[in-house]
């Protein structure tokens, strides 16, 4: 038969497990896991020690395993807050937790009220499942998956609602609502509450995965200095926006920008300096770009940009105004200024064809003085013989 017992007994092997899984992500770094981890050990513990004194616990029993669980469940918002990179004590929510563990003091050994004691204690547990909710579903990451959020945020709110549900029953004396007494009562609340507890804690783990797992996707496709995609991500974006335009049947351009003289700037400045402005470059040019563009750092010093519902001519005006964004803003004293190829891209063409075609012209444009955007030639003044290979 399911009893309490046998519920705590089974939550017990589900939070030493968490402990273990939790630990073994501390060295990751992700922030929270320790709370976390410390959370479930507490949780362990109260539980192992209500297990231990059976189905009459004493007054010290409950009143011990009370007090670790609110630790626990404290901790574990806290925690929460901590992932999601938001300070994570709230004096409000520390001052209620203190007050609320005082008068289950008084009510344990000042005024024994075993109903007003359960009442209490359920409130701030349901509490703590809504915060940890709440902050699932508000923080969740707009791009990717929702799913590990949602899924801690319902465990959550499930255990919230038995909780409730058993500070209701505790406010209104149902009898028999001894933590581990086998009362129906019991059984339904209680196990179901802390059955919701192996899962919200199978969804925490989900959380540090799904952050290790942005975090390497971040690692593996932005460049550290300059915040530019890096180029296999640049071209993976790339590719998947000339599909998307030519799907719609909207214009789209690219600019191949590299700085100029960049390698005297090095000689006399030092390369630190020529990091710094590389950095700054890329922060001018990206705050200047419409959302739905993408810069990426093709290397070294030279940097593509993908324009959507653009034609040639408007990608050339954005990039020359990029142009002088940059060479109006020296860094440190110094200034530096770049040359781009503008190009469009052509049904039927491959991105690397006009990436090409982008390059010709910007070889133009460093060729004829540098610090000027330069559009490659329209198709007829081309040689359309040579044009016919990458034709539809
Ligand atoms: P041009 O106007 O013809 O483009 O001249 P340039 O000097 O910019 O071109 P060149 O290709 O001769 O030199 C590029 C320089 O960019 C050389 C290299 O040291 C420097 N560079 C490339 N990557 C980095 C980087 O990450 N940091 C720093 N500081 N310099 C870099
Ligand atoms: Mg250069
Ligand atoms: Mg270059």
């Amino acid at each position: 038969m399911l009893t309490p017992l046998i519920l705590v007994g089974i939550v017990i092997m589900s939070c030493l497990m968490s402990v273990g899984i939790l630990g073994s992500l501390l060295r990751t770094g992700v922030p929270g896991i320790g709370r976390w981890c410390v959370a479930h050990a507490l949780l362990a513990t109260a539980l192992a020690w209500m297990l231990a004194a059976g189905a009459q616990p004493g007054q010290f029993t409950t009143f011990g395993a009370a007090f670790i669980a609110l630790t626990a469940l404290l901790l574990l918002v806290q925690g929460m807050r901590q992932f999601f990179g938001k300070a994570y004590a709230r004096h409000d929510e520390t001052a209620a937790f203190v007050i609320a563990f005082a008068a289950v003091v008084y009510f344990t050994y000042v005024s024994p009220n075993m109903g007003a004691k359960i009442a209490l204690v359920s409130t701030l547990l349901a509490y703590a499942r809504i915060a940890v909710g709440t902050l699932a579903l508000r923080h969740a990451p707009r791009d990717g998956a929702r799913y590990p959020y949602r899924f801690v945020a319902a465990a959550a709110f499930l255990g919230a609602l038995f909780h409730i549900a058993r500070a209701v029953a505790g406010g209104f004396g149902v009898p028999q609502m001894a933590m581990l007494e086998p009362s129906p009562w019991n059984v339904l609340f209680l196990g179901l509450a802390i059955v919701t507890l192996p899962c919200m804690s199978t969804g925490m783990v989900m959380l540090a995965h799904d952050q290790l797992a942005r975090k390497m996707e971040q690692l593996a496709s932005i460049d550290e200095l300059t915040g530019a995609l890096m180029r296999r991500a640049f071209m993976e974006k790339a590719n998947a926006l000339l599909r998307e335009a030519a799907a719609k049947g909207t214009p789209v351009s690219i600019a191949i920008l590299d700085i100029d003289e960049f390698k005297a700037v090095n000689d006399a400045f030092g390369h630190a300096v020529g990091d710094r402005i590389l950095r700054h470059f890329a922060s001018v040019v990206s705050a200047r770009l419409r959302s739905r563009d993408i810069l990426g750092r093709l290397g070294g010093e030279e940097f593509a940009i993908i324009c959507v519902d653009a034609r040639k001519r408007d990608a050339a005006a954005l990039t020359n105004e990029l142009r002088l964004a940059v060479e109006r803003s020296p860094k440190d004293g110094v200034g530096c200024t770049f040359s781009a190829g503008v190009e469009s891209v052509m049904p039927g063409d491959t991105l690397e064809v006009a990436l090409a075609r982008a390059d010709a012209a910007l070889y133009l444009a460093k060729a004829t003085g540098r610090n000027r955007v330069v559009t490659a030639p329209e198709v007829d003044e081309r040689d359309v013989e040579t044009l016919e290979p990458h034709r539809l």
